[in-house]
């Protein structure tokens, strides 16, 4: 029985772990994607398991540019189907070892697993350019597109956990919204380093 246990304890582990990572409190309804509750919740685990097994994540911070006027020029339920299409870009550009949570309104955090740099800022590239090319309906024949701006930081290159590399990935984030907008950013030292920038 001992023996047993021991085989199948993995086994179980992965069946408690799936279990949980369907649950529905940590994910998003309006997107599917996980909720900050997960990320709050999961990311001790998920980073003793890669610095385990000396893996990486690429932390990706997502957010719509301008997108408060979306909602005041043509309402909330505009503004809603603009985020549930952020959520289908992720998913359709995301492998299924990486991670995609809705962080706040329209802010997401994409996890990219064990990617290279290329790889990473190729993710980003398509995700940024196939959201920008997306045609909103907002009623009376009128039509709308949008912009958003990715920043990115590295774990465990850029920071030692990977709450770090989400913070240094919203000052990247910060960094592309203050120089433009609509652009990709990756983080360096410097940002932290420099006062005017914060
Ligand atoms: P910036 O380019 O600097 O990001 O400008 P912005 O207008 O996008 O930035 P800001 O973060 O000020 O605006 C985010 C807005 O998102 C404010 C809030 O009303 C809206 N919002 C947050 N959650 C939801 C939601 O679930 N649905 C809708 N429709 N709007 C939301
Ligand atoms: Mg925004
Ligand atoms: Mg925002």
């Amino acid at each position: 029985i001992k023996n047993y246990l021991e085989a199948a304890k993995p086994v179980i582990e992965s069946k408690i772990l799936m279990d949980t990572l369907r649950d529905t409190s940590l994910r998003d309804a309006m997107t599917g994607l996980y909720n900050r509750r997960f990320l709050e919740e999961f990311i001790d685990k998920i980073m003793s398991q890669a610095q385990r097994v000396n893996e990486t994540y690429s932390v990706l911070m997502l957010d719509v540019d301008f997108f408060k006027m979306v909602n005041d020029t043509y309402g909330h339920d505009i503004g809603d189907k603009v985020i549930v299409e952020i959520g289908k870009v992720v998913k359709e550009n995301i492998r299924e070892a990486d991670l995609a949570i809705r962080y706040g309104g329209e802010e997401f955090v994409v996890m990219l697993h064990n990617a290279s740099d290329e790889g990473t800022l190729e993710v980003a590239n398509k995700i940024h350019s196939a959201f920008a090319q997306l045609v909103f309906d907002v009623g009376s024949g009128e039509t709308i597109q949008k912009t958003m701006s990715i920043g990115i930081a590295k774990f465990p290159h850029d920071g030692k956990t990977i709450w770090k590399c989400i913070k240094y990935a919203d000052t990247a984030l910060y960094v592309a919204k203050t120089t433009g907008r609509n652009k990709i950013v990756e983080y360096t030292k410097e940002m932290s380093e420099s006062e005017t920038l914060r």
